[in-house]
């Protein structure tokens, strides 16, 4: 079997080391590990197998959802292999804004709870693995009177949830961020707990612990099929690298519609959503958090380089369906990608005015996987316990949580209470917001 192993260089990883792969569940660390947790108390029963049989897992998809889930399992010393057609963060991981947040939009209050615990869980990840987040916080406001009433509202929210959220005057606003031009705007909405990070850059270092802790990589090699192992007690898995045996299959298989019928057998509903990513060049410091502007939003990377994206997606019509049939990643030819990046950049320049002149480094039609109701899918497969489905947008904020999470139900079959609401089995009757 041709097996295409990850090598990833200059990684640093202050967990090297700490759990040196062992074929099966290493116990004490476990042990160690959901004792010191905050988010301990948050086990229940016992889930599905028994404990100790999923000593290889196999995660499909090297996203930051799988990279995080890869390198959560080896860190319980359980085998993993992480499956990726193309390179590690090469889907919406690519594509993304990359916003950790908790804020009003995560409705209702258990998805709001999840998203705080994502945040804090960050914060566990970022010291474990020396990862750069900038936590900037974020501004936001918007054009109408009307909006930025009902923002108000929601910031009050955010401040009853336990969130250190406030309306802020314009002059405390341009004190924080002395670059912006906030146009008029009397009062923006700060969050301080929010960060943003390079997603590429992150999922990378994941996946450098996770090799480090014993996980084996596999890029370029796709999952063609699912099926029960010979003795029916796991999986083998078909892929363009030769045959894979696993005791446990995980998808992090991103905004593939089809990859969840295919491989867990059943129907996730998405409404999966195009957006335009724009990376500029580095250029010098100009924002210290992320802005949420009418029609943008922006934020600056620790290399200095601008992500810029837009707020609403693609303009609803027969044409742009066309376009997007075969959800492209890139634009047609380098003159449409300029012609939407100069876009994006001049609604930028209304509220970052010198930046005037920059350089576009990238730009990119992320997709977003976005199960129907807005909520994460995270958890056994109905139709097929052997096969775990993480599926979800605001993958980045849900990232360490999820990673966290998911190998603890894996590794050690205990029911984690956070994910109860977000299970495959649920009725999929509400759109909420993302
Ligand atoms: C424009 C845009 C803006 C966004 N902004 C934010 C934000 O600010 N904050 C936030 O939290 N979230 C945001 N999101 C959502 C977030 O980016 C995603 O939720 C997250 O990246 C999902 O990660 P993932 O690992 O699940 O999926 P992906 O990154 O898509 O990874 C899935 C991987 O699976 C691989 N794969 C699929 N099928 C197979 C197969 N058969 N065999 C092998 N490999 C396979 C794919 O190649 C892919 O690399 C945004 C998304 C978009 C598109």
């Amino acid at each position: 079997m041709q097996r295409n192993k990850l090598s990833i260089e200059n990684m640093s990883s202050k967990n090297g080391g700490a759990v040196q792969n062992s074929k099966g569940f290493n116990r004490r660390r476990f042990n160690q590990w959901l004792a010191g947790s905050s988010i301990a108390g948050a086990s229940a029963a016992v889930f599905g197998k028994q404990r100790g049989d999923n000593n290889h897992v196999a995660v499909i998809g090297a996203g930051i959802v799988g990279s995080s889930i890869a390198y959560h399992l080896s860190k319980l010393g359980v085998q993993v292999t992480l499956i990726e057609r193309e390179t590690v963060a090469s889907g919406a991981s690519h594509g993304t804004f990359a916003w950790i947040n908790a804020t009003w939009a995560k409705q209702p209050r258990h998805y709001h709870t999840f998203s705080q615990q994502g945040v804090n869980s960050w914060h566990r990840l970022q010291e474990e693995l020396d990862l750069p987040i900038v936590w900037g916080g974020s501004l936001e406001w918007f054009a109408s009177d009307s909006r930025q009433a009902r923002l108000a509202s929601d910031i009050a929210e955010q401040q009853a949830w336990g969130e250190p959220a406030r309306m802020l005057t314009s002059a405390e606003a341009q004190a924080r961020e002395p670059a912006v031009n906030f146009n008029g705007a009397t009062q923006v909405a700060s969050s301080p707990r929010d960060g943003a990070i390079d997603p590429v850059l992150v999922s990378k270092a994941l996946v450098a612990a996770a090799i480090q802790q014993g996980a084996q990589v596999l890029e370029r090699c796709e999952v063609l099929c699912v099926k029960h192992s010979s003795d029916h007690k796991g999986k083998l898995l078909r892929t363009s690298c030769g045959p894979i045996e696993a005791d446990r299959v995980v998808l992090a298989t991103g905004p593939d519609p089809a990859a969840v019928k295919r491989f867990g057998g059943f129907d996730l509903p998405q409404r999966s959503t195009p957006g335009v990513i724009v990376v500029t060049r580095p250029v010098k410091p100009l924002l210290r958090g992320i802005l949420v502007a009418p029609g943008i939003h922006i934020h600056q990377r620790v290399d200095g380089r601008l992500i810029i994206g837009e707020q609403e997606g693609a303009p609803d019509n027969a044409a742009h369906a066309a376009r997007l049939a075969d959800r492209p990643k890139r634009f047609p030819n380098d003159s449409v990608a300029d012609q939407h990046a100069q876009r994006l950049l001049s609604t930028t320049r209304d509220y970052v005015p010198s930046i005037e002149e920059t350089e576009v480094d990238e730009v990119i039609i992320g997709w977003r996987p976005l199960p129907v109701d807005g909520h994460p899918v995270i958890g056994p497969s109905p139709a097929d316990d052997r096969v775990y489905v993480a599926i979800m947008h605001s993958g980045v904020s849900l990232a360490a949580i999820t990673g966290d999470l998911v190998a603890r139900e894996l590794a050690a079959g205990v029911e984690m209470a956070l994910l109860q609401p977000f299970r495959a089995d649920r009725v999929f009757d509400t759109k909420n917001r993302y």
